[in-house]
C-alpha cells in the first residue's frame, strides 16, 4: 500500500493505531505516510485520572511518534468528509484541511453531563487531565473542610475515584473522611457482573466508602446534592462519573449510532459500509 494513513486522536486507540501502522510499514517496507492529529501535545493516560499525583500521567506525543517517523499535527478536528476523503481541523487559529487514503477515527469519548441544575457550575469530574487537576486543587484548597465527597456513578470510573478519595482527603488534612458512592442502579458495580459486585462492595467497605444504590440526583450546589424525593446530601465536593458518550464527530459518518453514540464496525474495525474509514476505541 502507498499513500497516507491519517489517525484522528492521540488517546489509547489512536496512539496504538499509529504505532501499529509504523510497525507494519517497517516490517513490509510500505511507502506510507502516517499522520496523527490530536488537540493537545499529550497522550493522556486517562485511566489514571482519579489518582492523587497526576504528574506522570501524560506523555508527550512527539517523544513517542517522532522516533518511529509518525508525523504529529496539533489541531482540533472540526469535520470529516468521507466523499472527498478529507478532514478539517483548526491549528494555530486557522482552518486547515488534510486528505487521507485510510482514516482511523479515534477521538474517544466524553463524560455524559445531564442538564441537572447546578451540575455544570458546581460538579467536578475526572474525565480529562485538566478536570482531574481541578478536582485535586479544589480538595487541597478546602483542606480539613473537604470532609465529605459524593461520587455519582457506580461504574469503573466512579469506583476508582471513590476508592482513592479517603486517602486524598486524609492527605488534605481531613481527620475523618466521609466518601459516598451513589448510583441509579440498586447496587454499585452492577455493570461488572454478579461475581464482581460483592468483591467491589467488600473493598469499598474496607476503605470506609459508603455506597448508596437506587439514587437519583436532581440538583447540585456548592454545599452538596439534592436527591429525588427531597433528601439532601451535604458534601463540599460532588464528583460526576455517571456515563459516557462517544465523540460528537461520530455524526460525520452516514450511519446509525448506538445509544452511546458509537459507530458500528466490522471485526477489523472498518466502519460498516465504508471503504477507507476505520473507528477504534470509545467511538467504535
Ligand atoms: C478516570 C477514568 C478511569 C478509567 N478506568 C478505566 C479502566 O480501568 N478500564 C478501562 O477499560 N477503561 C477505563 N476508562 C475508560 C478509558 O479511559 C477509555 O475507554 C479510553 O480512554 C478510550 O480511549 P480512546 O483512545 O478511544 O479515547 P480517549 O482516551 O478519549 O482519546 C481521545 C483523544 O482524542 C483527542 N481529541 C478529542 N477531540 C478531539 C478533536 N476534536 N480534535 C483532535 N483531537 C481530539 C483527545 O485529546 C484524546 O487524546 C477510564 C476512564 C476514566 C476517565
Amino acid at each position: 500500500m502507498t499513500g497516507r494513513i491519517l489517525v484522528l486522536g492521540g488517546g489509547f486507540a489512536g496512539l496504538w493505531s499509529a504505532l501499529a501502522a509504523a510497525r507494519a510499514r517497517a516490517t513490509f517496507g510500505a511507502d506510507l505516510e502516517i499522520v496523527l492529529v490530536n488537540d493537545t501535545p499529550w497522550h493522556s493516560i486517562r485511566v489514571r485520572n482519579y489518582e492523587a499525583d497526576l504528574s506522570d500521567t501524560r506523555v508527550a506525543l512527539d517523544d513517542v511518534l517522532g522516533p518511529v517517523g509518525v508525523r504529529h499535527l496539533q489541531g482540533r478536528v472540526t469535520g470529516i468528509d468521507v466523499e472527498s476523503r478529507s478532514v478539517a481541523y483548526e491549528a494555530d487559529g486557522s482552518a486547515q484541511n488534510i486528505g487521507y487514503d485510510r482514516l482511523v477515527f479515534a477521538l474517544g469519548s466524553r463524560l455524559a453531563r445531564p442538564p441537572i441544575p447546578g451540575l455544570a457550575e458546581h460538579g467536578f469530574d475526572v474525565d480529562t487531565h485538566d478536570a482531574a487537576i481541578r478536582l485535586n486543587e479544589h480538595i487541597a484548597r478546602l483542606g480539613a473542610d473537604a470532609s465529605t465527597v459524593l461520587v455519582v456513578g457506580g461504574g469503573l470510573t466512579g469506583i476508582e475515584t471513590a476508592a482513592e478519595m479517603p486517602g486524598k482527603l486524609r492527605a488534605a488534612g481531613v481527620a475523618t473522611p466521609r466518601v459516598i458512592l451513589a448510583d441509579h442502579a440498586p447496587r454499585i458495580g452492577s455493570d461488572m457482573g454478579a461475581e464482581a459486585m460483592p468483591v467491589i462492595e467488600e473493598a469499598l467497605a474496607a476503605l470506609g466508602v459508603e455506597t448508596r444504590g437506587g439514587v437519583s440526583v436532581v440538583a447540585v450546589d456548592a454545599t452538596g446534592a439534592t436527591l429525588a424525593g427531597g433528601e439532601r446530601i451535604e458534601a463540599a465536593t460532588v464528583v460526576w462519573c455517571a456515563g459516557m458518550r462517544a465523540h460528537p464527530l461520530t455524526s460525520a459518518f452516514p450511519l446509525e449510532r448506538d445509544r452511546l453514540g458509537r459507530l458500528p464496525v466490522n471485526p477489523t474495525l472498518k466502519i460498516r459500509g465504508l471503504r477507507a474509514e476505520f473507528a477504534a476505541g470509545d467511538v467504535a
